[in-house]
């Protein structure tokens, strides 16, 4: 036995001794504490009652939403920090010089792409703008996605709010692949507008028609 092994059989002979062994009947295989048979939820809940990541872990935020299943997938891997810029491509041992696609200027790693570029940085103050608030980004992207999500908002724009984070993330990172690996790149501009309105086809599941229309749906994203 390992000294790394030796907390997990005093937990096994913790739990083994509130057990009354039945010496008679034949062993066979249970699992937890109702019927003996395994059920995803309940293997899911004895898994994050032991991991303290796992059981503060956003979820609510990401999965309950109406964004496109392919985009909550991608705010997922962002919020682990691990979707693919340089940085996390060069943990894979390919060596070559990291630099931002966006800005040019810094290393690429998610929290710089995602939050503090200068490009994304841009895209948060458009909305902080649309809604007025005073804000500090936070430094990691999972705090960012989490206290944005958190503020109190009317529940009129609750459910719009709560996607704004996600498409940022989604244009800054399809606005990055183009750059990478078409040598394409967008005005900052047009960026932004693209961002507005894949939120509006978002929330209302169908893309806007035209300007006053995009106009009027940034209008009603101000607090009060
Ligand atoms: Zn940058």
């Amino acid at each position: 036995m390992h000294d790394w092994e030796v907390n997990d059989l005093v937990d096994l002979f913790a739990r083994l001794q509130h057990c009354h062994i039945n010496l008679q009947a034949a062993d066979k295989l249970k699992w937890g504490h109702q019927k003996g048979v395994y059920i995803v939820k309940e293997g899911y809940q004895q898994l994050c009652s032991r991991n303290p990541v796992i059981a503060n872990w956003p979820w609510k935020l990401i999965w309950r939403t109406k964004l496109p299943p392919k985009v909550v997938f991608f705010t997922w891997i962002a919020l682990y920090e691990a979707c693919l810029t340089q940085d996390n491509i060069k943990k894979r041992k390919i060596q070559f010089p990291n630099r931002c696609y966006m800005c040019k200027k810094e290393a690429e790693t998610p929290r710089h792409l995602l939050l503090h570029c200068e490009v994304a940085s841009e895209l948060w103050s458009m909305f902080f703008c649309l809604s007025g608030i005073n804000w500090t980004t936070p430094l990691t992207v999972k705090d960012a996605y989490e206290s944005w999500s958190l503020w109190k908002v009317d529940k009129a724009i609750k459910k719009i709010w709560i996607m704004m984070p996600a498409c940022i993330f989604w244009c800054i990172w399809l606005e990055r692949n183009k750059r990478c690996f078409d040598g394409e790149s967008t005005a900052l501009g047009i960026l932004k507008t693209r961002c507005t309105e894949n939120l509006f086809s978002w929330t209302n599941l169908y893309p806007a028609v035209n300007a006053e229309q995009l106009q009027d749906f940034t209008n009603s994203l101000a607090l009060a």
